[in-house]
């Protein structure tokens, strides 16, 4: 099973992917966590990349396609695999296409307001695991492995309007592209724990 997972920025995608690929054993590609791999390795990619992700743009489609189609060409993938942040614009679902299968495109759902206090309150660890300040407790670790939490740079005032921007332009164009090609199943991830969001997901992929 290949699957697209679509939603805004503060949608919980990052949350729900680690859930899906555990329970399915899909291969998680997050095309957002490749370019901040690359950021702090100083690669090429990452140098190009910093300056868009800063702005809250989306980084070039030549880069990206590029990325995604070499990952998919890796045998890890064969069994299945979930990408989460791409495709973000018409171009590049029409790329993909071109060199995958996608059977399913799953759309959390947020109402727009939340997202912003979901992404300003946002906390990471380098294991993956994403949490908010109000379910902290005023904790400043990883509860699954004890490392310290940070702040992504991007989640920031200004460049979080530019992204939920973005977005609107962009992104939210692809919901109509999948629903016209009968994959998009809709999931509401504005209400309920991410187990209850899961939850939806599950039912709907059986
Ligand atoms: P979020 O969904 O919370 O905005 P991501 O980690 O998916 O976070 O992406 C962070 C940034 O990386 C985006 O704002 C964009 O600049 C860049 N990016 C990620 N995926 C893509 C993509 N498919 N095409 C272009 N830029 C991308
Ligand atoms: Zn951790």
């Amino acid at each position: 099973m290949n699957i697209v997972l679509l939603g805004a920025p503060g949608a919980g995608k990052g949350t729900q992917a680690s859930k899906i690929s555990q329970k399915y054993g899909l291969v998680h590609i997050s095309t957002g966590d490749i370019f901040r791999a690359n950021i702090k390795g100083g690669t090429p990619i990452g140098k190009i990349a910093k300056s868009y992700i800063d702005a809250g743009k989306l980084v070039p489609d030549e880069v990206t396609c590029e990325i995604v189609k070499n990952r998919l060409a890796e045998d890890d993938v064969k069994g299945g695999y979930m990408l989460d942040g791409f495709p973000r614009n018409l171009y590049q679902a029409g790329e993909l296409d071109k060199f995958a299968n996608i059977d399913i495109c799953i759309n959390i759902d947020v109402d727009k307001a939340l997202l912003l206090d979901r992404i300003c309150g946002r906390r990471v660890c380098v294991c993956g695991e994403s949490y908010h300040i109000s379910t902290l407790n005023g904790s400043t670790t990883c509860a699954k492995c004890g490392k310290p939490l940070y702040r992504r740079e991007d989640d920031n005032p200004q460049t979080v309007q530019a992204r939920l921007d973005t977005y609107e332009e962009q992104t939210a164009p692809l919901i109509e592209y999948y629903r016209a090609q009968s994959k998009l199943v809709t999931v509401h991830g504005g209400k309920g724990s991410p187990d209850e969001v899961f939850a939806q997901i599950c039912a709907r992929l059986g």
